[in-house]
């Protein structure tokens, strides 16, 4: 496992906040894994790093980084596919197409580890990683044990999970049961989701997608829009010219400048809606 100290998170969370952690471990075995989390009473785990907001310049902690590493993956017969929680969705969604295996092909749009997919039960269009999930296998932090659980065990909700709701089970091999499917069928799925969602993202600045979970009966986008505040900025964050969903980083943003347009907008759409809006980004 490489291990880098006073380490820059800089590259390693997508709204490229600056930060600093004392240590930084790469694993690529579930071995690596379990004796991180023997070796360190203090730590923070990043997937892929697609959801985070980092509050602190540094972290005197442990920093557990997957980033497409340990990632080991087997596909059989029936269409079941088993994976370490390092990998990405993207490369999954792509050996889903190359075996002809339909049930991924939001995920090519959705950047995250298969670990945060399941820990976020992210999903776009009306799907979700539970859909095609079988079960999970887990490192519980109580006991040092590894344990599994089955999908029908882990009362998944919309963008909430067993392991959102439980921070010291670390998600360690996925079972995703996908469906045979004509190869072009599924590419063409693949290809006009990432168009569609293309032409609604402000790509071209660093941001970790949707900042609030979406409330019932509500759509934050339409919300910011009424409240005249795409635009509205704090420091070198911005709330989306493009979509008032997503908060952007224009310049040297801080984990405090996007908390901060986070507790105005709360504020203003409690007073004006009378919702309370719910982050969906994690803050660490
Ligand atoms: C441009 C863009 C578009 C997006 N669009 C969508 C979308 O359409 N739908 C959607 O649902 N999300 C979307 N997101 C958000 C993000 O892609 C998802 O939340 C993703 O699942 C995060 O995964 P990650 O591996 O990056 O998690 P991270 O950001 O690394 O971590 C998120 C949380 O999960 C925990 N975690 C990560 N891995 C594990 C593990 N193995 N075990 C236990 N805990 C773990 C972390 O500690 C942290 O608390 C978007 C983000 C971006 C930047």
């Amino acid at each position: 496992m490489k291990v880098h100290t006073n380490f820059d998170l800089t590259p390693f969370n997508s709204y490229r906040i600056k930060a600093t952690c004392r240590t930084a471990y790469f694993p690529e075995t579930e071995a690596d894994v379990v004796s991180f989390y023997q070796n360190n009473k203090a730590y923070v785990l990043l997937g892929s790093g697609h959801n985070v907001i980092l509050s602190k310049l540094y972290y005197d902690t442990s920093f557990l980084i997957f980033n497409g590493n340990y990632s080991d993956v087997s596909i059989n017969s029936d269409g079941m596919l088993v994976a370490e929680a390092g990998i990405t969705m993207l490369r999954l969604s792509e050996l889903a197409l190359e075996n002809s295996l339909s049930g991924l092909e939001i995920f090519y749009d959705i950047p995250s580890s298969l670990g945060g997919a399941v820990v976020m039960n992210a999903g776009a269009s009306g799907e979700e990683i539970k859909d095609v999930l079988l079960k999970v296998r887990f490192l519980d932090l109580v006991d040092m044990q590894v344990k599994e659980i089955r999908k029908e065990d882990m009362n998944f909700e919309y963008r909430n999970s067993f392991f959102q709701r439980n921070t010291d089970k670390v998600v360690l091999k996925v079972w995703l049961q996908l469906l045979h499917k004509e190869k072009n069928l599924i590419k063409e799925k693949m290809e006009t989701i990432k168009v569609q969602r293309w032409a609604k993202q402000p790509k071209e600045f660093p941001n970790a997608g949707s900042v609030f979970k979406r409330p019932n009966g509500f759509y934050v986008g339409a919300m910011i829009d009424e409240l005249n505040l795409k635009g509205f900025t704090i420091g070198g964050a911005q709330i989306s010219k493009k979509h008032g969903g997503f908060i952007v980083n224009i310049g040297e943003a801080t984990g405090k400048d996007i908390l901060d347009i986070i507790s105005e907008v709360k504020r203003l759409v409690l007073q004006k809606f009378g919702v309370e809006l719910e982050v969906e980004q994690r803050v660490i």
